[in-house]
């Protein structure tokens, strides 16, 4: 039958159980949800695609909760470069450049890449955001996608400004998309960059239509002091005096909310999605997850652009977010393996108000599943398959990825898009376009 699958003899990691790891299971697939786990072969998945299980991994798909897919173009472009002197003299001017095609060209090879390293689900704040919705629609991955929005003037009129009017031809013709495969949050980029009437609007916004807002919160110490200058208050604070985190929010980063801040985001159901590697390049700092995990905030991941990363290996922040908080807290008894792999499925899934449908391994959710190829030297031995996904694993040990019980990467191959095409057009179209040359 069309689009059955069966996992045979598979070791299956299911963070939600006490004893999250599952040895030889089969996993049954089938109308794009989970449909059976167990011990036992199941007679009815007799005619289902058989894949063999021995030496490989099943879990759930990573959930990268904080991106900006188009910035791929921008992979390499400018390293080691101070912050502003990055973002006004690199990668502004390159952002300018930017246009329909462009953007099509990097979130393909944007979104071809998560899909590689096991993302199945992703939220993203960009510009040309119809144009991200739309590859993303087509890539048949999960994606959250907002329009990102500035305000630096005291007028605000969002019949008129251009991010308004993009967030809401967004919300009306792409949220909800092929069944909730897409959905609009909406998003202002933050505190700084913007005012409370943009905020007050956005929240009201996002209330109106049920929807989420993605935000960056406390990024850098710069950004946090500055806006206590301002209103005397930390950017958190303030917001909330706003009412801004009434609606879900998603705040990146919050390297630098205090411990009043935590108690807001917590009280507000607020989710932090960390993303250590692009603070750890920028420079901005370690965001405090122990603490924050201890008054129950919800926490996931995200690797930022990769103009700041500069991949989308989602294990790379797994690995990273554990080792950082230990440090942070000089304690390497916090942050063990079970609860990094729960940020980076069931914490992005609720940061996403996808959590009833993804981020966890049980009957009934959607297939949103990735195989991992545990037969490489760096993966033996195997004491603990959690301790090796956490410590060992990289994206590219992931040899299968599946959105709804679709097969949209396996082996190198992508079922969904064009891997030749788009190569050739990073290299004739998009390079060209932004920087002017075709070179590699
Ligand atoms: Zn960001």
């Amino acid at each position: 039958m069309k689009n059955r699958t069966l996992f045979c003899d598979v070791t299956v990691i299911d963070i939600q159980q006490e004893q999250p790891v599952l040895n030889h299971r089969y996993v049954g697939v089938s109308d794009g949800k989970i449909a059976y786990i167990g011990e036992e072969k199941p007679e009815e998945f007799r005619d289902a695609r058989s894949v063999d299980g021995k030496n490989k991994v099943l879990m759930s798909g990573l959930i990268n909760s904080h991106t900006h897919i188009p910035m791929t173009a921008l992979r390499g472009y400018s390293d080691d470069t101070d912050l502003q002197d990055w973002l006004y003299n690199k990668i502004f001017p390159i952002e300018d450049k930017f246009t329909k095609d462009t953007i099509r060209i990097a979130t393909q090879l944007g979104v071809m890449e998560a899909m590689s390293f096991g993302t199945t689900s992703l939220s993203d704040m960009y510009f040309f955001s119809d144009e991200i919705a739309s590859v993303c629609a087509q890539s048949k991955i999960k994606a959250n996608i907002s329009r990102g929005a500035h305000l630096f003037t005291e007028e605000f009129d969002p019949t008129a400004h251009q991010a308004m009017v993009e967030q809401n031809e967004l919300l009306q013709k792409w949220n909800g998309y092929d069944q909730g495969l897409i959905l609009i949050d909406c998003a202002i980029h933050g505190e700084y960059t913007t005012n409370y009437k943009m905020w007050e609007y956005v929240r009201d916004l996002a209330a109106s239509w049920n929807t989420r807002i993605q935000i960056h919160l406390s990024e850098t110490q710069k950004e946090h002091e500055e806006c206590i200058q301002r209103y005397g208050m930390t950017p958190t604070a303030v917001l909330h005096r706003h009412g801004f985190f009434d609606p879900s929010v998603v705040a990146a980063h919050c390297v630098y909310i205090t411990e009043e801040d935590m108690d807001i985001l917590k009280e507000k159901n607020v989710t932090a999605a960390l993303c250590p590697v692009s603070n750890l390049k920028l420079a901005s700092g370690r965001a405090d997850g122990n603490k924050m995990l201890q008054k129950g905030i919800n926490l996931s991941l995200g690797t930022d652009g990769v103009a700041s990363n500069n991949n989308a290996d989602l294990f790379e922040e797994i690995k990273l977010t554990a080792m950082l908080q230990k440090e942070r807290a000089k304690d390497p008894t916090c942050f063990e393996a079970q609860e990094v792999l729960q940020m980076a499925t069931r914490g992005g899934a609720i940061a996403q108000g996808r959590q009833k449908e993804t981020g966890t391994m049980a009957v009934g959710m959607d297939a949103d599943l990735i195989l991992l190829d545990f037969d490489k030297p760096h993966l033996y031995p195997c004491h603990n398959v959690l301790n090796n996904l956490v410590y060992s694993a990289k994206g590219s040990d992931v040899c299968m990825t599946m959105v709804r019980g679709q097969v949209v990467y396996e082996n190198g191959e992508f079922k969904t898009l064009d891997r030749e095409k788009i190569i050739y057009e990073t290299n004739k179209i998009l390079m060209p376009t932004l920087f002017g040359t075709s070179h590699l």
